[in-house]
């Protein structure tokens, strides 16, 4: 017999069909055991996390209800609720919120893991801190910071009252709970572990809440235990007194509905004597406290919130640990009113790009009232790293998702939003060091904004920055890059690429430093994308020093001197050509070089080496466009370069001589390496090597034979 059956048959008085065991998911259980074995002292953050899943779970039934007003029990107001109890050392946490079916206990909690669970555990080994746990929308757990047992009951307008238990230890159940119905919404019962008693104490949870909640858009009441004196006669006393007894001896002492008389305190000797009729009794009662008053912040006057209070904002409304990198408070008046509150990150959260659902981080109000957080007409995608609310005056309040679609009104608000965030960041780019811990994380959505609003390029392009072959470790801005051009420069040079490392010392880069011009280093795969997007800044076109047709600006004599050159290479270009055929489009002179024999230069208006790299990393699942969307290849050959030389005197003498075709062979498969790109076959290019260096070991053998 199992332990569970056996539970069974000693409580037969239960109906055992209906409580369910369920093992939690691995990663869960592993991170719940995280949680409660690892030493860490500030655990009050559970409290945040819950008091947080609980205005997300008003938030949601506030929002059905604006379709489906059926959907509010009228006689519930949407709140948060916080029951200490010292006899059973239990906190309660309660909220009026959209609750959960059966379905979405045993998924929510416990049986499906999210990225965030493995994602949560792997920031914790890397020395991230227990407290973060919010961001990685895990927060539910937290409860076992301070509890041993958690108790969840909950009640969905769509489903009978659940309740779910565990204990942790790998398992939890779920039953039908025929406990005090609760309405709407969800109690979460914490058994308080025995140290962490001070969570039932009012100093304590209002000290908590207070740093951690204050913020939230739905009161939170804690129910607090206060004294009051009571006059009552002897007479009344002694029959109250009666009563009590009595009710004891039945078993059902009511607490809730008549105050309960804890403690009896006769009052002082005198009083007794100026009276014998009436006496003074000091009685307990219990009585909610509403502990988050303040004025949602953004109505407030700007002059008057610290930074301190827009932190603590932050905090709450981002579950962020660490207070915002930068913040906008702002207010439209006129034709269309709303009023803002923009907040920058100060990192990207750990899943910016790879969430497939678009979400959304601006939270939407209509004249205080929550209306939704995930609002994609609110922001664009590459905006979507900011957190902040807008408080609309004229949206109606039971707006659908598909009436904000096509709202013009909300159209307006969209484009005041961007504009003002590249305000925002405009400000923040007047400070240097917190410019650059911006920069590094949001360079990315930038440079996507580059791509996809052609509206805002001009500004958003005055807000990038790179490494460049002037501007050493630093990264520099394409309006400084511009202040340093020179005099005959009318292009910007820009290189794409992997790395730094690999961009700086290539062949391309050479030749246009050499001649003392600066090249940017764009070295982001979405780089790649933007720059097609951006063609110029300033008036000044944006040129490639990888691709075909790179001019650079030259004396009259130089250019004398490259004709000569260019002439007297013309014939070897076409052996070279009939020898490589289809590989390269065309090979031709290049002045664009300086130590190295050759490069591979990509057409105009093809891929870069970089972006067919890319491409080629995305996984295409068709390769065979690879075919003609690959990049449309040129060889170029250095006519100053003595292998070049050497091989032009060997075709001049016989076109057709073999080696000329194993050389120019070589050439090429090493230029393309060379020049960003992967070799299809690098088998053939090794057994290639291989012969020269046994012709070189060769040729070394005769001479030292001689
Ligand atoms: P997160 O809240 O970040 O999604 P949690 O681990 O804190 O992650 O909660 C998991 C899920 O459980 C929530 O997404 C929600 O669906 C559900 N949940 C938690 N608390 C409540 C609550 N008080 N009311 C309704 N649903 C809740």
């Amino acid at each position: 017999m199992t332990e569970a059956e056996q539970a069974q048959q000693e409580t037969p008085m239960e109906d055992e069909s209906e409580v369910e065991t369920f093992a939690f998911q691995a990663e869960i259980a592993q991170l719940m055991s995280l949680i409660i074995n690892t030493f860490y002292s500030n655990k009050e953050i559970f409290l945040r996390e819950l008091i947080s899943n609980s205005s997300d779970a008003l938030d949601k039934i506030r929002y059905e209800s604006l379709t489906d007003p059926g959907k509010l029990d009228s006689g519930k107001d949407l709140s948060i609720r916080i029951i200490p109890n010292k006899e059973d050392n239990t906190l309660t946490i309660m909220d009026t919120g959209i609750g959960m079916t059966k379905a979405d206990l045993v998924n929510n909690l416990g049986t499906i893991a999210r990225s965030g669970t493995k994602a949560f555990m792997e920031a914790l080994q890397a020395g991230a801190d227990i407290s973060m746990i919010g961001q990685f929308g895990v927060g539910f757990y937290s409860a076992y910071l301070v509890a041993d047992k958690v108790e969840v009951v909950t009640k969905h307008n769509d489903d009978e009252q659940y309740r779910w238990e565990s204990s942790a230890g790998g398992s939890f159940t779920v039953c039908m709970d025929a406990g005090e119905p609760i309405g709407r919404g969800t109690k979460i019962i914490l058994h308080l572990k025995e140290d962490q008693a001070e969570y039932i104490e009012e100093k304590r949870i209002k000290e908590v809440v207070k740093k951690h909640s204050q913020f939230i858009g739905y009161p939170i009441n804690l129910e607090v235990t206060k004294e009051r004196n009571k006059e009552v006669s002897d007479d009344e006393d002694d029959e109250e007194d009666a009563e009590e007894a009595a009710k004891k001896e039945e078993g059902e002492g009511d607490q809730e509905e008549k105050p309960k008389i804890e403690d009896i305190d006769e009052e002082e000797e005198e009083s007794k004597a100026k009276d014998k009729k009436k006496k003074t009794i000091k009685e307990k009662y219990k009585e909610d406290e509403e502990l988050n008053k303040t004025k949602p912040i953004w109505t407030r006057n700007p002059d008057d919130i610290s930074q301190e209070e827009y932190g603590e904002f932050y905090k709450s409304l981002t579950n962020d640990w660490e207070d915002h990198l930068a913040v906008k408070h702002f207010s439209v008046e006129g034709q269309l009113e709303f009023r803002a509150l923009l907040f920058v990150p100060r990192r990207a959260p750990f899943d910016l790009f790879e969430n497939k659902k678009k979400k959304n981080n601006i939270k939407l109000y209509v004249r205080r009232v929550f209306i939704m957080d995930n609002c994609e007409e609110l922001i664009p995608e590459y905006l979507n790293f900011m957190k902040g609310v807008v408080d609309s005056e004229d949206l109606p309040l039971n707006i659908s998702r598909e009436m904000l679609q096509q709202s013009k009104i909300l159209k307006v608000i969209r484009k005041n939003l961007v504009k003002k965030c590249l305000e925002l960041f405009a400000d923040l780019h007047e400070d240097k060091d917190n410019y650059k811990k911006f920069y590094e994380s949001f360079s990315k959505n930038l440079k996507l904004g580059i791509h996809e609003d052609g509206q805002n390029r001009k500004k958003l392009s005055d807000l990038l920055m790179y490494h460049s072959s002037a501007a050493g470790e630093d990264m520099t801005t394409l309006k400084d890059y511009v202040s340093r051009m020179k005099d005959n420069q009318k292009d910007i040079y820009y290189i794409t690429g992997e790395s730094k490392a690999s961009v700086e010392h290539s062949a391309f880069v050479e030749r246009v430093t050499k001649r003392g011009f600066e090249v940017l280093y764009m070295v982001e795969p979405i780089d790649e994308y933007a720059v097609q997007q951006l063609k110029e800044y300033d008036g000044k076109k944006l040129i490639s020093v990888t691709k075909e047709g790179l001019e650079l600006p030259e004396e009259e004599e130089e250019k004398k001197r490259r004709e000569e050159l260019k002439a007297k290479f013309e014939p070897l270009c076409k052996v070279m050509k009939d020898i490589l055929d289809k590989k390269v489009e065309k090979v031709v002179v290049s002045n664009r070089l300086v130590s190295s024999p050759c490069c591979i230069v990509t057409s105009q208006y093809g891929w870069s080496a970089n972006m067919e790299r890319i491409m080629k990393a995305q996984a295409l699942r068709d390769n065979s466009s690879l075919g003609y969307m690959a990049a449309k290849k040129h060889l170029e050959v250095n006519p100053e370069h003595p292998i070049i030389d050497s091989l032009r005197e060997k075709a001049d003498a016989d076109k057709n001589d073999k080696s000329v075709k194993d050389l120019c062979m070589l050439l090429y498969e090493t230029s393309l390496m060379a020049s960003g790109f992967t070799l299809e076959d690098p088998q053939v290019h090794a057994g290639r090597i291989y012969r020269m260096i046994r012709l070189g070991l060769g040729k070394l053998r005769i001479i030292q034979d001689d």
